[in-house]
This record gives C-alpha cells, structure tokens and sequence, in this order.
C-alpha cells in the first residue's frame, strides 16, 4: 500500500497578528519511527485561538491540534499504521516521573512537548494538509486508530472527547447529581459523558438555542443564570445541593452560584481556567466552613484513550451536532472568526484541507 505524496502542501500559518495565513509549505520529511497523516478535519480549540489572541506561542507556528485523518507515510518500523485511519493527540506524559506517577499526566514536563507538525517549530499541525507524527507520541500511545465508519466531525472530538471525560471522572464518586456550568460544546460534552457515567446532570445556560440541546446532550434540566440561581439548584436538589458542579465558563457570578448550591463536601472543578492571571473571588466559608472543594482538571488522561473511543461509539449521543460548522482551510480566518463569537446555534468548529 502506498499513498502519493505531493512534495507541498497547504497550510494555516500565524505569522503574528490576528489572522492567519494560507500558505504553501513542504510536506514534512518522514524520519524513523515517524508517520505522516493526511488531515480529514481539525477542530479549532479555544487554546489553540487563545495562542493567537494572547500570542502565547512564537510565529512562525501552525497550529490546529484537534485532528483526525489517515497515515499515508509509515516511517521505518511503523508499518502496521500505513492507510490507517486515526486521530492523534499533540502530548503524551512520560509515564516515568513522580507526576505520572500521581495520574498528574497532564502536569508531567513531557507532556508539554508537542510532536505533531506541519513545519516550523511544532504546535499541532492540524490545519493544514498532512501532519507529521513524532515517535514519542506513537510509542507514547498518543495515535488512537479511529473506526472507520467514524465520521469526520466525530473523530475530531477526540482529544477535547477525552479532556472532558477526564473531568468528570474527577468527581469523586458515587455518581449523584453534577451541574454543568455553560453549555458551549466543551459542556455539553461534559453533560454527555456525565449522563453516561451515571451522573444526574442539571446545566446553567443564558443561550436558548444552546438551551434547547440540553436534554439531548443529558442534561435533565437546564436553568438560566437569573434570579437567585443558586437558590434554584440548590432547592432542585433538595436537602442538601447537587454533588458536583463543573463550570465550563470562567463566568464569576455562575460559578460563585454553583459553588453556592453545592452541598456540604461537594466539588467544583474548574474547567475553563487555562491560563495563568484569572482570578476568582469566591466565599471562603462555602470551603473552610461547609467542607466544599474546589478542584481543576486541565487537558487529556493517556488512561482514557480506549474510553474516548467507546464514548464516541455510543450512538445515544448525537455527537455530530456539536460540529456544527466544517470550514475549508482557506478560509479559516472565517471559522477562528466564529469560533470567537459564535452565533446562530454554532458549536464546535472545523477546517478541512480536503477538497
Ligand atoms: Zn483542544
Ligand atoms: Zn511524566
């Protein structure tokens, strides 16, 4: 089996600035234990525009992490992987140290190495045509097979599928009553995967056409953020308040409603705190007196690669909603300029190279 591949290729470059350019760039040269993937669809994750937005990265940088596609070039002793459809992930921990040790797989100084380009220093690679897989993510375990009746808009949730699976498997068990913070496509994930984890899943949502998805996504119940909120949670769960609470927002006044309501004991994760300079003023005594925890859960558990899969098999959820828009890469500074301000009932969005 052998794929043509052509010497260049297109591809989204942030030079700096706000939009990002469509550029020819050479396909990368696939050295030993490397593969080389011909992209179907990358989503556009919020970290990934907050690069840009914030410059967080240096330019020259091609970003776009959330991607699936097909190895179409196999480097020396990774045959078994040529024509195989597959989803990558950009880190992988270095199972070794005292962090991974801990399941801290997201904190492990490893973790932070990117090895997935498309040329110039590596950040995902994803929007562009073919990406190029170093040998630590395959051996790391970070090149996931896709089912091939996967659709592309699926096998892109991958990767954001198993960042909020980790998080609601940190909610400390029995599964009870959890609400959900913010029903963007990140929390209406985490409704899904909540619901399938046997959790009863309220939502606080402002939008009504992101509302309307609520029930089914899992959510049994979905409250404004208006009028005494944390009253009306708290009553839902009469006596005590729901169990968990995970906001998918970085709203003050959402979450100091949610921390609120919780019962004594229960746990607030932060989810949408993904840089450092965010602060957050809450009531000291929801915790110190009241027992309440407030816990973080930030990127990929390795451990939940094969449950990302499962949980995208499961046909109860409609996953294919949340990818509501599949722009072509030449146009992309349109879909960054949705994702930024999404409108008319988007979601998640993505590029494609293909044609
Ligand atoms: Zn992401
Ligand atoms: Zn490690």
């Amino acid at each position: 089996m052998t794929f043509a591949v052509p010497p260049d290729m297109r591809a989204a470059v942030w030079r700096g600035g706000a939009e990002l350019a469509v550029e020819r760039v050479p396909v990368p040269a696939v050295g030993p234990g490397e593969l080389l993937v011909r992209v179907e669809a990358c989503g556009l994750c919020p970290t990934d525009i907050k690069k840009i937005d914030r410059a967080l990265c240096a330019p020259p940088v091609i970003l776009g992490h959330e991607t699936a596609g097909t190895v179409v070039v196999a480097g020396e002793g990774r045959g078994e992987w040529l024509g195989r459809r597959v989803a990558v992930y950009h880190h992988v921990p270095c199972r070794e140290c005292r962090l991974c040790e801990l399941r801290l797989y997201s904190q492990c100084a490893g973790y932070k190495r990117t090895g997935a380009t498309a040329g110039f220093a590596p950040a995902g690679g994803g929007w562009a045509e073919y990406v190029k897989v170093m040998p630590w993510i395959v051996d790391g375990g970070g090149v996931v097979a896709a089912p091939e009746g996967m659709p592309r808009a699926v096998a892109i949730l991958m990767e954001p599928v198993n960042t909020c699976l980790r998080c609601v498997r940190c909610l400390p068990p029995p599964p009870g009553t959890v609400v959900v913070l913010g029903l963007g496509p990140i929390g209406l994930m985490l409704a899904a995967l909540a619901a399938r984890d046997g959790w009863h899943v309220l939502a606080v949502e402002p939008v009504p056409e992101r509302q309307v998805l609520a029930g089914a996504f899992g959510a049994v119940e979905v409250f404004a953020p208006v009028d005494d909120l944390a009253g009306r949670l708290k009553a839902r769960c009469a006596p005590d308040g729901p169990d968990g609470v995970i906001a998918a927002t970085d709203a003050e006044a959402a979450i100091g409603a949610g921390l609120a309501a919780l019962r004594p004991g229960g746990t607030l994760i932060l989810f949408a705190h993904t840089r450092r300079g965010q602060p957050l003023t809450v009531d000291g005594g929801e915790i110190g007196m009241q027992e309440k925890r407030i816990a973080g859960s930030y990127s990929s558990s390795i451990e939940l690669n094969g449950a990302a899969v499962e949980a995208l098999c499961d046909a109860r959820v409609p996953w294919e909603r949340l990818v509501t828009h599949v722009f072509p890469l030449e146009d992309i500074n349109a879909a960054l300029a949705l994702a930024r301000r999404p409108r008319d009932g988007s979601l998640k969005i993505a590029v494609t190279a293909e044609t």
